[in-house]
């Protein structure tokens, strides 16, 4: 189990030793599991200065090679999705069928690119369009932007990696990647799978390290044409001042609502809501937070979720069955723990859950609670979900949408006018309907409104902006 190459990382093509290096711990046992390179400055300079040589022969590499390679990587990670779901479970602290599912969407996210890398093109304009432009054609073609630098979370240590990685390298650029330190065994594990695929040397750099020391060389290098970030809102801010003038895409946090309207299918909502909220200990982007139920369904709903949550097995998240795992350390599940007791203390009634044991914490479901608790009004990122009943479908949509956020939101009725009204009311860059809103399909636009990020994912929309559109103009003899 795990990668090869312990203690090193990947720079300048091949696998290099490093002075200092990181213990990576399974997250339920906290036995150690794999050891990993850490980069200084130096080696940072190298991985950034190696993608700058590899992005020309990554731009000029015809796109049925750049294909043929990631079709190679998608296929190596499909002979290997056993060893990756293990170690996504273990370092990540991801129930193993939802590991297992994580690396199915891996392998398809890096078959899309493998299709996106051969249609990559632009338009003609027609440029006698206005006077101006009489007598020229025009036409415009994509190029790659050059170094990609990703930054990822701990949260998907592959499907996210892969959302950068594969768009980049199918778009023709050289990649730095630097992966979040709870979850680097899983990113060691696909740059040797990159390296087996033959892609070019430099194409792929692995760095790993502090956020705030190798994330930040990375934001700041003025070498690195586009920075595309997944993690938290604060750090998304941050990048944004940081970065200069260089592309940038953030895809942050969420408080995703749910609608439960009074013609709702209830025992889908109730299981669906449930999944949403608590698979990976809600450390989700898209995990429910906050379900907002019609009143005349209220008590009916509620009694059908509540049996639901109940019924989730929580443990060691390799064993078969366990469908909650631990939070990814004993600090962010005590901070949960300390969020619920502020809900309890202020009024909340706790209906499921509300038990921690070390980095575990049972998933949990408040009623009674207050629009300002940080259990409502902030990104929970844990196993902690409220419902809140409303009169009018109306009244419950705006309280959904009362949220600096936006990424997804769910919905759940029959009725098409409700589904109408919902697309206005809900400023979010997705709309689920009967389903929660953690629902993804790996090909799809995807990315937040507001405070929930900037730019799009799901392959073909990242390939739009991992490239810059160069417009040629014409003038006909
Ligand atoms: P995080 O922001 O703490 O870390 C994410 C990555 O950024 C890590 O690799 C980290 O080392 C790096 N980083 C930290 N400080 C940095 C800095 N100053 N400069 C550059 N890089 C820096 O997030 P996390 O705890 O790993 O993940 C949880 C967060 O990610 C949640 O807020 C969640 O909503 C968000 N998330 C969003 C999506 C999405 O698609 N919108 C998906 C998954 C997770």
């Amino acid at each position: 189990m795990g990668p090869v190459h312990q203690g090193q990382l990947y720079v300048g093509g091949r696998w290099v030793p490093t002075r200092q290096t990181l213990t990576v711990r399974h997250k339920y046992t906290g036995e150690a599991i794999g050891v990993v390179g850490q980069a200084d400055a130096g080696l940072v300079a190298r991985a950034v200065e190696a993608a700058a040589r590899a992005a020309p022969v990554m731009a000029a590499l015809p796109a049925h090679r750049r294909a043929a390679i990631l079709a190679r990587i998608a296929a190596i990670l499909q002979e290997r999705k056993e060893t990756f779901a293990r170690t996504i479970a273990a370092e990540a602290g991801k129930a193993l069928k939802y590991a297992r599912v994580e690396v199915e969407r891996g392998i398809t996210t890096f078959t899309i690119a493998a299709e996106e890398a051969r249609r990559i093109h632009g338009e003609t304009v027609p440029l006698d369009a206005v006077p101006a432009g009489e007598g020229y054609f025009g036409f415009f073609v994509r190029r790659p932007v050059g170094v990609v630098a990703a930054i990822t979370p701990f949260n998907f240590p592959l499907n996210l990696v892969a959302h950068k990685v594969a768009p980049a390298l199918a778009a023709g650029n050289a990649v730095v990647l630097k992966p979040a330190s709870y979850t680097p065994l899983t990113a060691v594990m696909l740059c040797e799978a990159m390296e087996e695929a033959g892609l070019p040397e430099g194409a792929i750099e692995l760095v790993v390290g502090p956020g705030a020391t190798v994330g930040d060389l990375l934001v700041t290098d003025p070498r690195v044409g586009m920075v595309t970030f997944t993690g938290s809102s604060a750090v998304g801010r941050a990048i944004t001042q940081k970065a200069g003038i260089k592309k940038v895409t953030l895809e942050l946090g969420n408080t995703s609502p749910v609608v439960v309207a009074s013609d709702a299918d209830l025992d889908l909502a109730a299981r669906r809501s449930a999944v949403g909220a608590f698979y990976n200990s809600g450390q989700v982007c898209l995990s429910v937070q906050r379900i907002y139920v019609q009143r005349a369904v209220y008590e009916p709903f509620l009694e059908r979720l509540a049996e639901a949550t109940r019924a989730m097995a929580v443990g060691d998240p390799l064993q078969e069955g366990v469908d909650v795992g631990p939070m990814i350390d004993v600090a962010e599940a005590r901070r949960i723990e300390t969020w619920v007791r502020e809900a309890t203390e202020a009024g909340a009634r706790v209906v499921a859950g509300g038990r921690r044991e070390g980095p575990v914490v049972w998933p949990t479901l408040l009623t009674d609670v207050r629009p300002e608790l940080r259990v409502v009004a902030q990104e929970a990122f844990g196993p902690v979900a409220s419902v809140i009943p409303f009169d009018q479908l109306d009244e419950g949509l705006a309280m959904a949408n009362a949220t600096e956020y936006g990424l997804q939101a769910g919905i759940f009725t029959r009725d098409l006018g409700a589904v109408l009204r919902a697309i206005r009311a809900l400023d979010f860059g997705g709309i689920v309907v009967n389903d929660a809103p953690t629902f993804r399909a790996d090909h799809m636009p995807y990315g937040g409104n507001r405070q929930s990020g900037l730019g799009r994912e799901g392959v073909r929309f990242a390939i739009e902006e991992m490239t810059n559109v160069q417009m040629v103009s014409i003038r006909c003899p």
